[in-house]
């Protein structure tokens, strides 16, 4: 068959990387794509967003299958306008993808499914907003309500941060983002990723992740988009997964149904976990980046029959064979990330040979025959090995390969399970 990926980072080139080796895979694009994902995909000029100009072009290529890759183009309706034209289609519709555009959709989802997640107030001005926060007191977390690019969320510590971020919300800092503020009770805890594959009836969860979201080594600086991950994840333990799909993901798919918008795609719930206890932080309507990197690694070419059965409707039926292994992923960033940083630096990449090693690249172009920086988060080194310590050291063997003054990475990734 013929598949279109839409988007450019490390989680679609893993996506491509594994979909390419499926035999059902006759023809691979990728639209943007990026230098890494060329190796392994027809990277088009396309913009993912633009749901007619999909479309045209999987009209124009007998496209039989089209997987979503990033939040954009769910949120624009481009899963609804594939559908619509008879294109299978792996990513929620615009309706259901609403559980990761907006936060306060996603609370008022909880209290009625009755999930376990932070208590919540929400507002559209700001003196009532920050009134709120003087009554609450800190620590406290602030949210712009849509799409922020991972941005718009300010855990504050102290009041005076809390009611800075307020203003920079409501003063546009994130657009129409920000029109409208969720304000949340601090929670404590462990965090996890859990990714459940829907087909509307059926789930099948895949095994847990965990990221790590901050800048630098112990979990110190800025939030970033994820500057590594790893898979297993200990604190996902049984007891904790069941109830989370017992507690949040099961009732929370149930009452999207009953609203008539069952969501079809992965089901990324991000968790605090206290005490054995799940409560639920935020819903992504997508594969997580970087734990797609990690899953993906993980599952190789029967990642596509799992999307292929999530987008048929055939879920109930399919199984997923997880090797005892483990997998690191180590996210190479320009320095500056998440802040401003710079663009076009030659990176020099060393020959990977071992097949339980890959370098997924997200922020990269070629030029001359040179793979060059261009984004914030740039690579993914990406391993498997029998034990966590083995995957990582895997990982960091070809880290410290890679030669790029201009980039860094954290040098601990995986340690809560170490
Ligand atoms: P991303 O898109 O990067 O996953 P986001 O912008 O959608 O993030 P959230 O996941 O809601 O934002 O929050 C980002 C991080 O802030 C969380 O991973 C968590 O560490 C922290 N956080 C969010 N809400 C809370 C809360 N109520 N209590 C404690 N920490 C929180």
């Amino acid at each position: 068959m013929n598949i279109l990926i839409l988007g450019g980072g490390g989680r679609e080139h893993a996506l491509a990387w594994a979909i390419s080796q499926n035999p059902k895979c006759d023809r691979l694009f990728c639209a943007p794509g990026n230098a890494g994902i060329a190796d392994v995909a027809e990277c088009v000029r396309l913009d993912p967003e633009d749901g007619g100009a999909v479309c045209a072009f999987c009209a124009e290529m007998a496209i039989d299958f089209v997987v979503i890759g990033p939040e954009a183009p769910l949120a624009a309706g481009v899963s609804d306008e594939l559908r619509a034209a008879g294109v299978l289609t792996f990513g929620p519709s615009a309706a259901a993808a609403r559980v990761e555009a907006s936060k306060a959709f996603t609370k008022e989802l909880c209290e009625a499914a009755g999930a376990p997640t932070a208590a919540y107030a929400r507002f559209t001005e700001a003196q009532t907003a920050k009134d709120y926060v003087t009554a609450q007191g800190a620590p406290i977390v602030i949210k712009a309500d849509g799409l922020a690019a991972g941005k718009g969320v300010t855990v504050a510590t102290d009041e005076p941060t809390a009611l800075a971020a307020i203003d920079d919300m409501f003063g546009g800092a994130y657009g129409d983002a920000g029109a409208e503020v969720v304000i949340e009770e601090f929670m404590t805890g462990e965090e996890a990723s859990l990714f459940v594959l829907t087909d509307g009836e059926a789930t099948l969860a895949l095994e847990g992740c965990q990221d790590h979201k901050r800048a630098f080594d112990g979990d110190a600086g800025p939030n970033t988009g994820g500057m590594g991950a790893y898979s297993p994840a200990p604190v996902l333990t049984d007891a904790v997964h069941d109830r989370a799909m017992a507690e949040i993901v099961e009732p929370c798919l149930a009452e999207l149904c009953r609203r008539g918008t069952p969501y079809q795609g992965v089901l990324y719930a991000g968790l605090m976990i206290e005490d054995g206890a799940p409560r639920l932080v935020e819903f992504n309507a997508r594969f997580g980046d970087p734990e797609c990197q990690i899953l993906m690694a993980r599952l190789g070419a029967q990642a596509l029959d799992a999307l292929l059965a999530v987008a048929e409707g055939r879920l109930a039926d399919a199984r997923l064979n997880w090797a005892a292994d483990h997998a690191v992923t180590v996210v190479l960033a320009a320095k500056g990330y998440p802040g401003s940083y710079a663009k076009g630096e030659i990176i020099g990449l060393p020959e990977v040979t071992d097949p339980l090693v890959q370098i997924f690249h997200a922020g990269t172009a070629e030029k001359d025959g040179c793979t060059l920086s261009n984004g914030g988060r740039v690579l993914n080194v990406t391993a498997r090995g029998a034990t966590l310590a083995e995957a990582r050291d895997r990982a960091y063997g070809i880290v410290d390969r890679i030669d790029w003054p201009g980039g860094f990475h954290r040098r601990d990734i995986g340690w809560r399970a170490l």
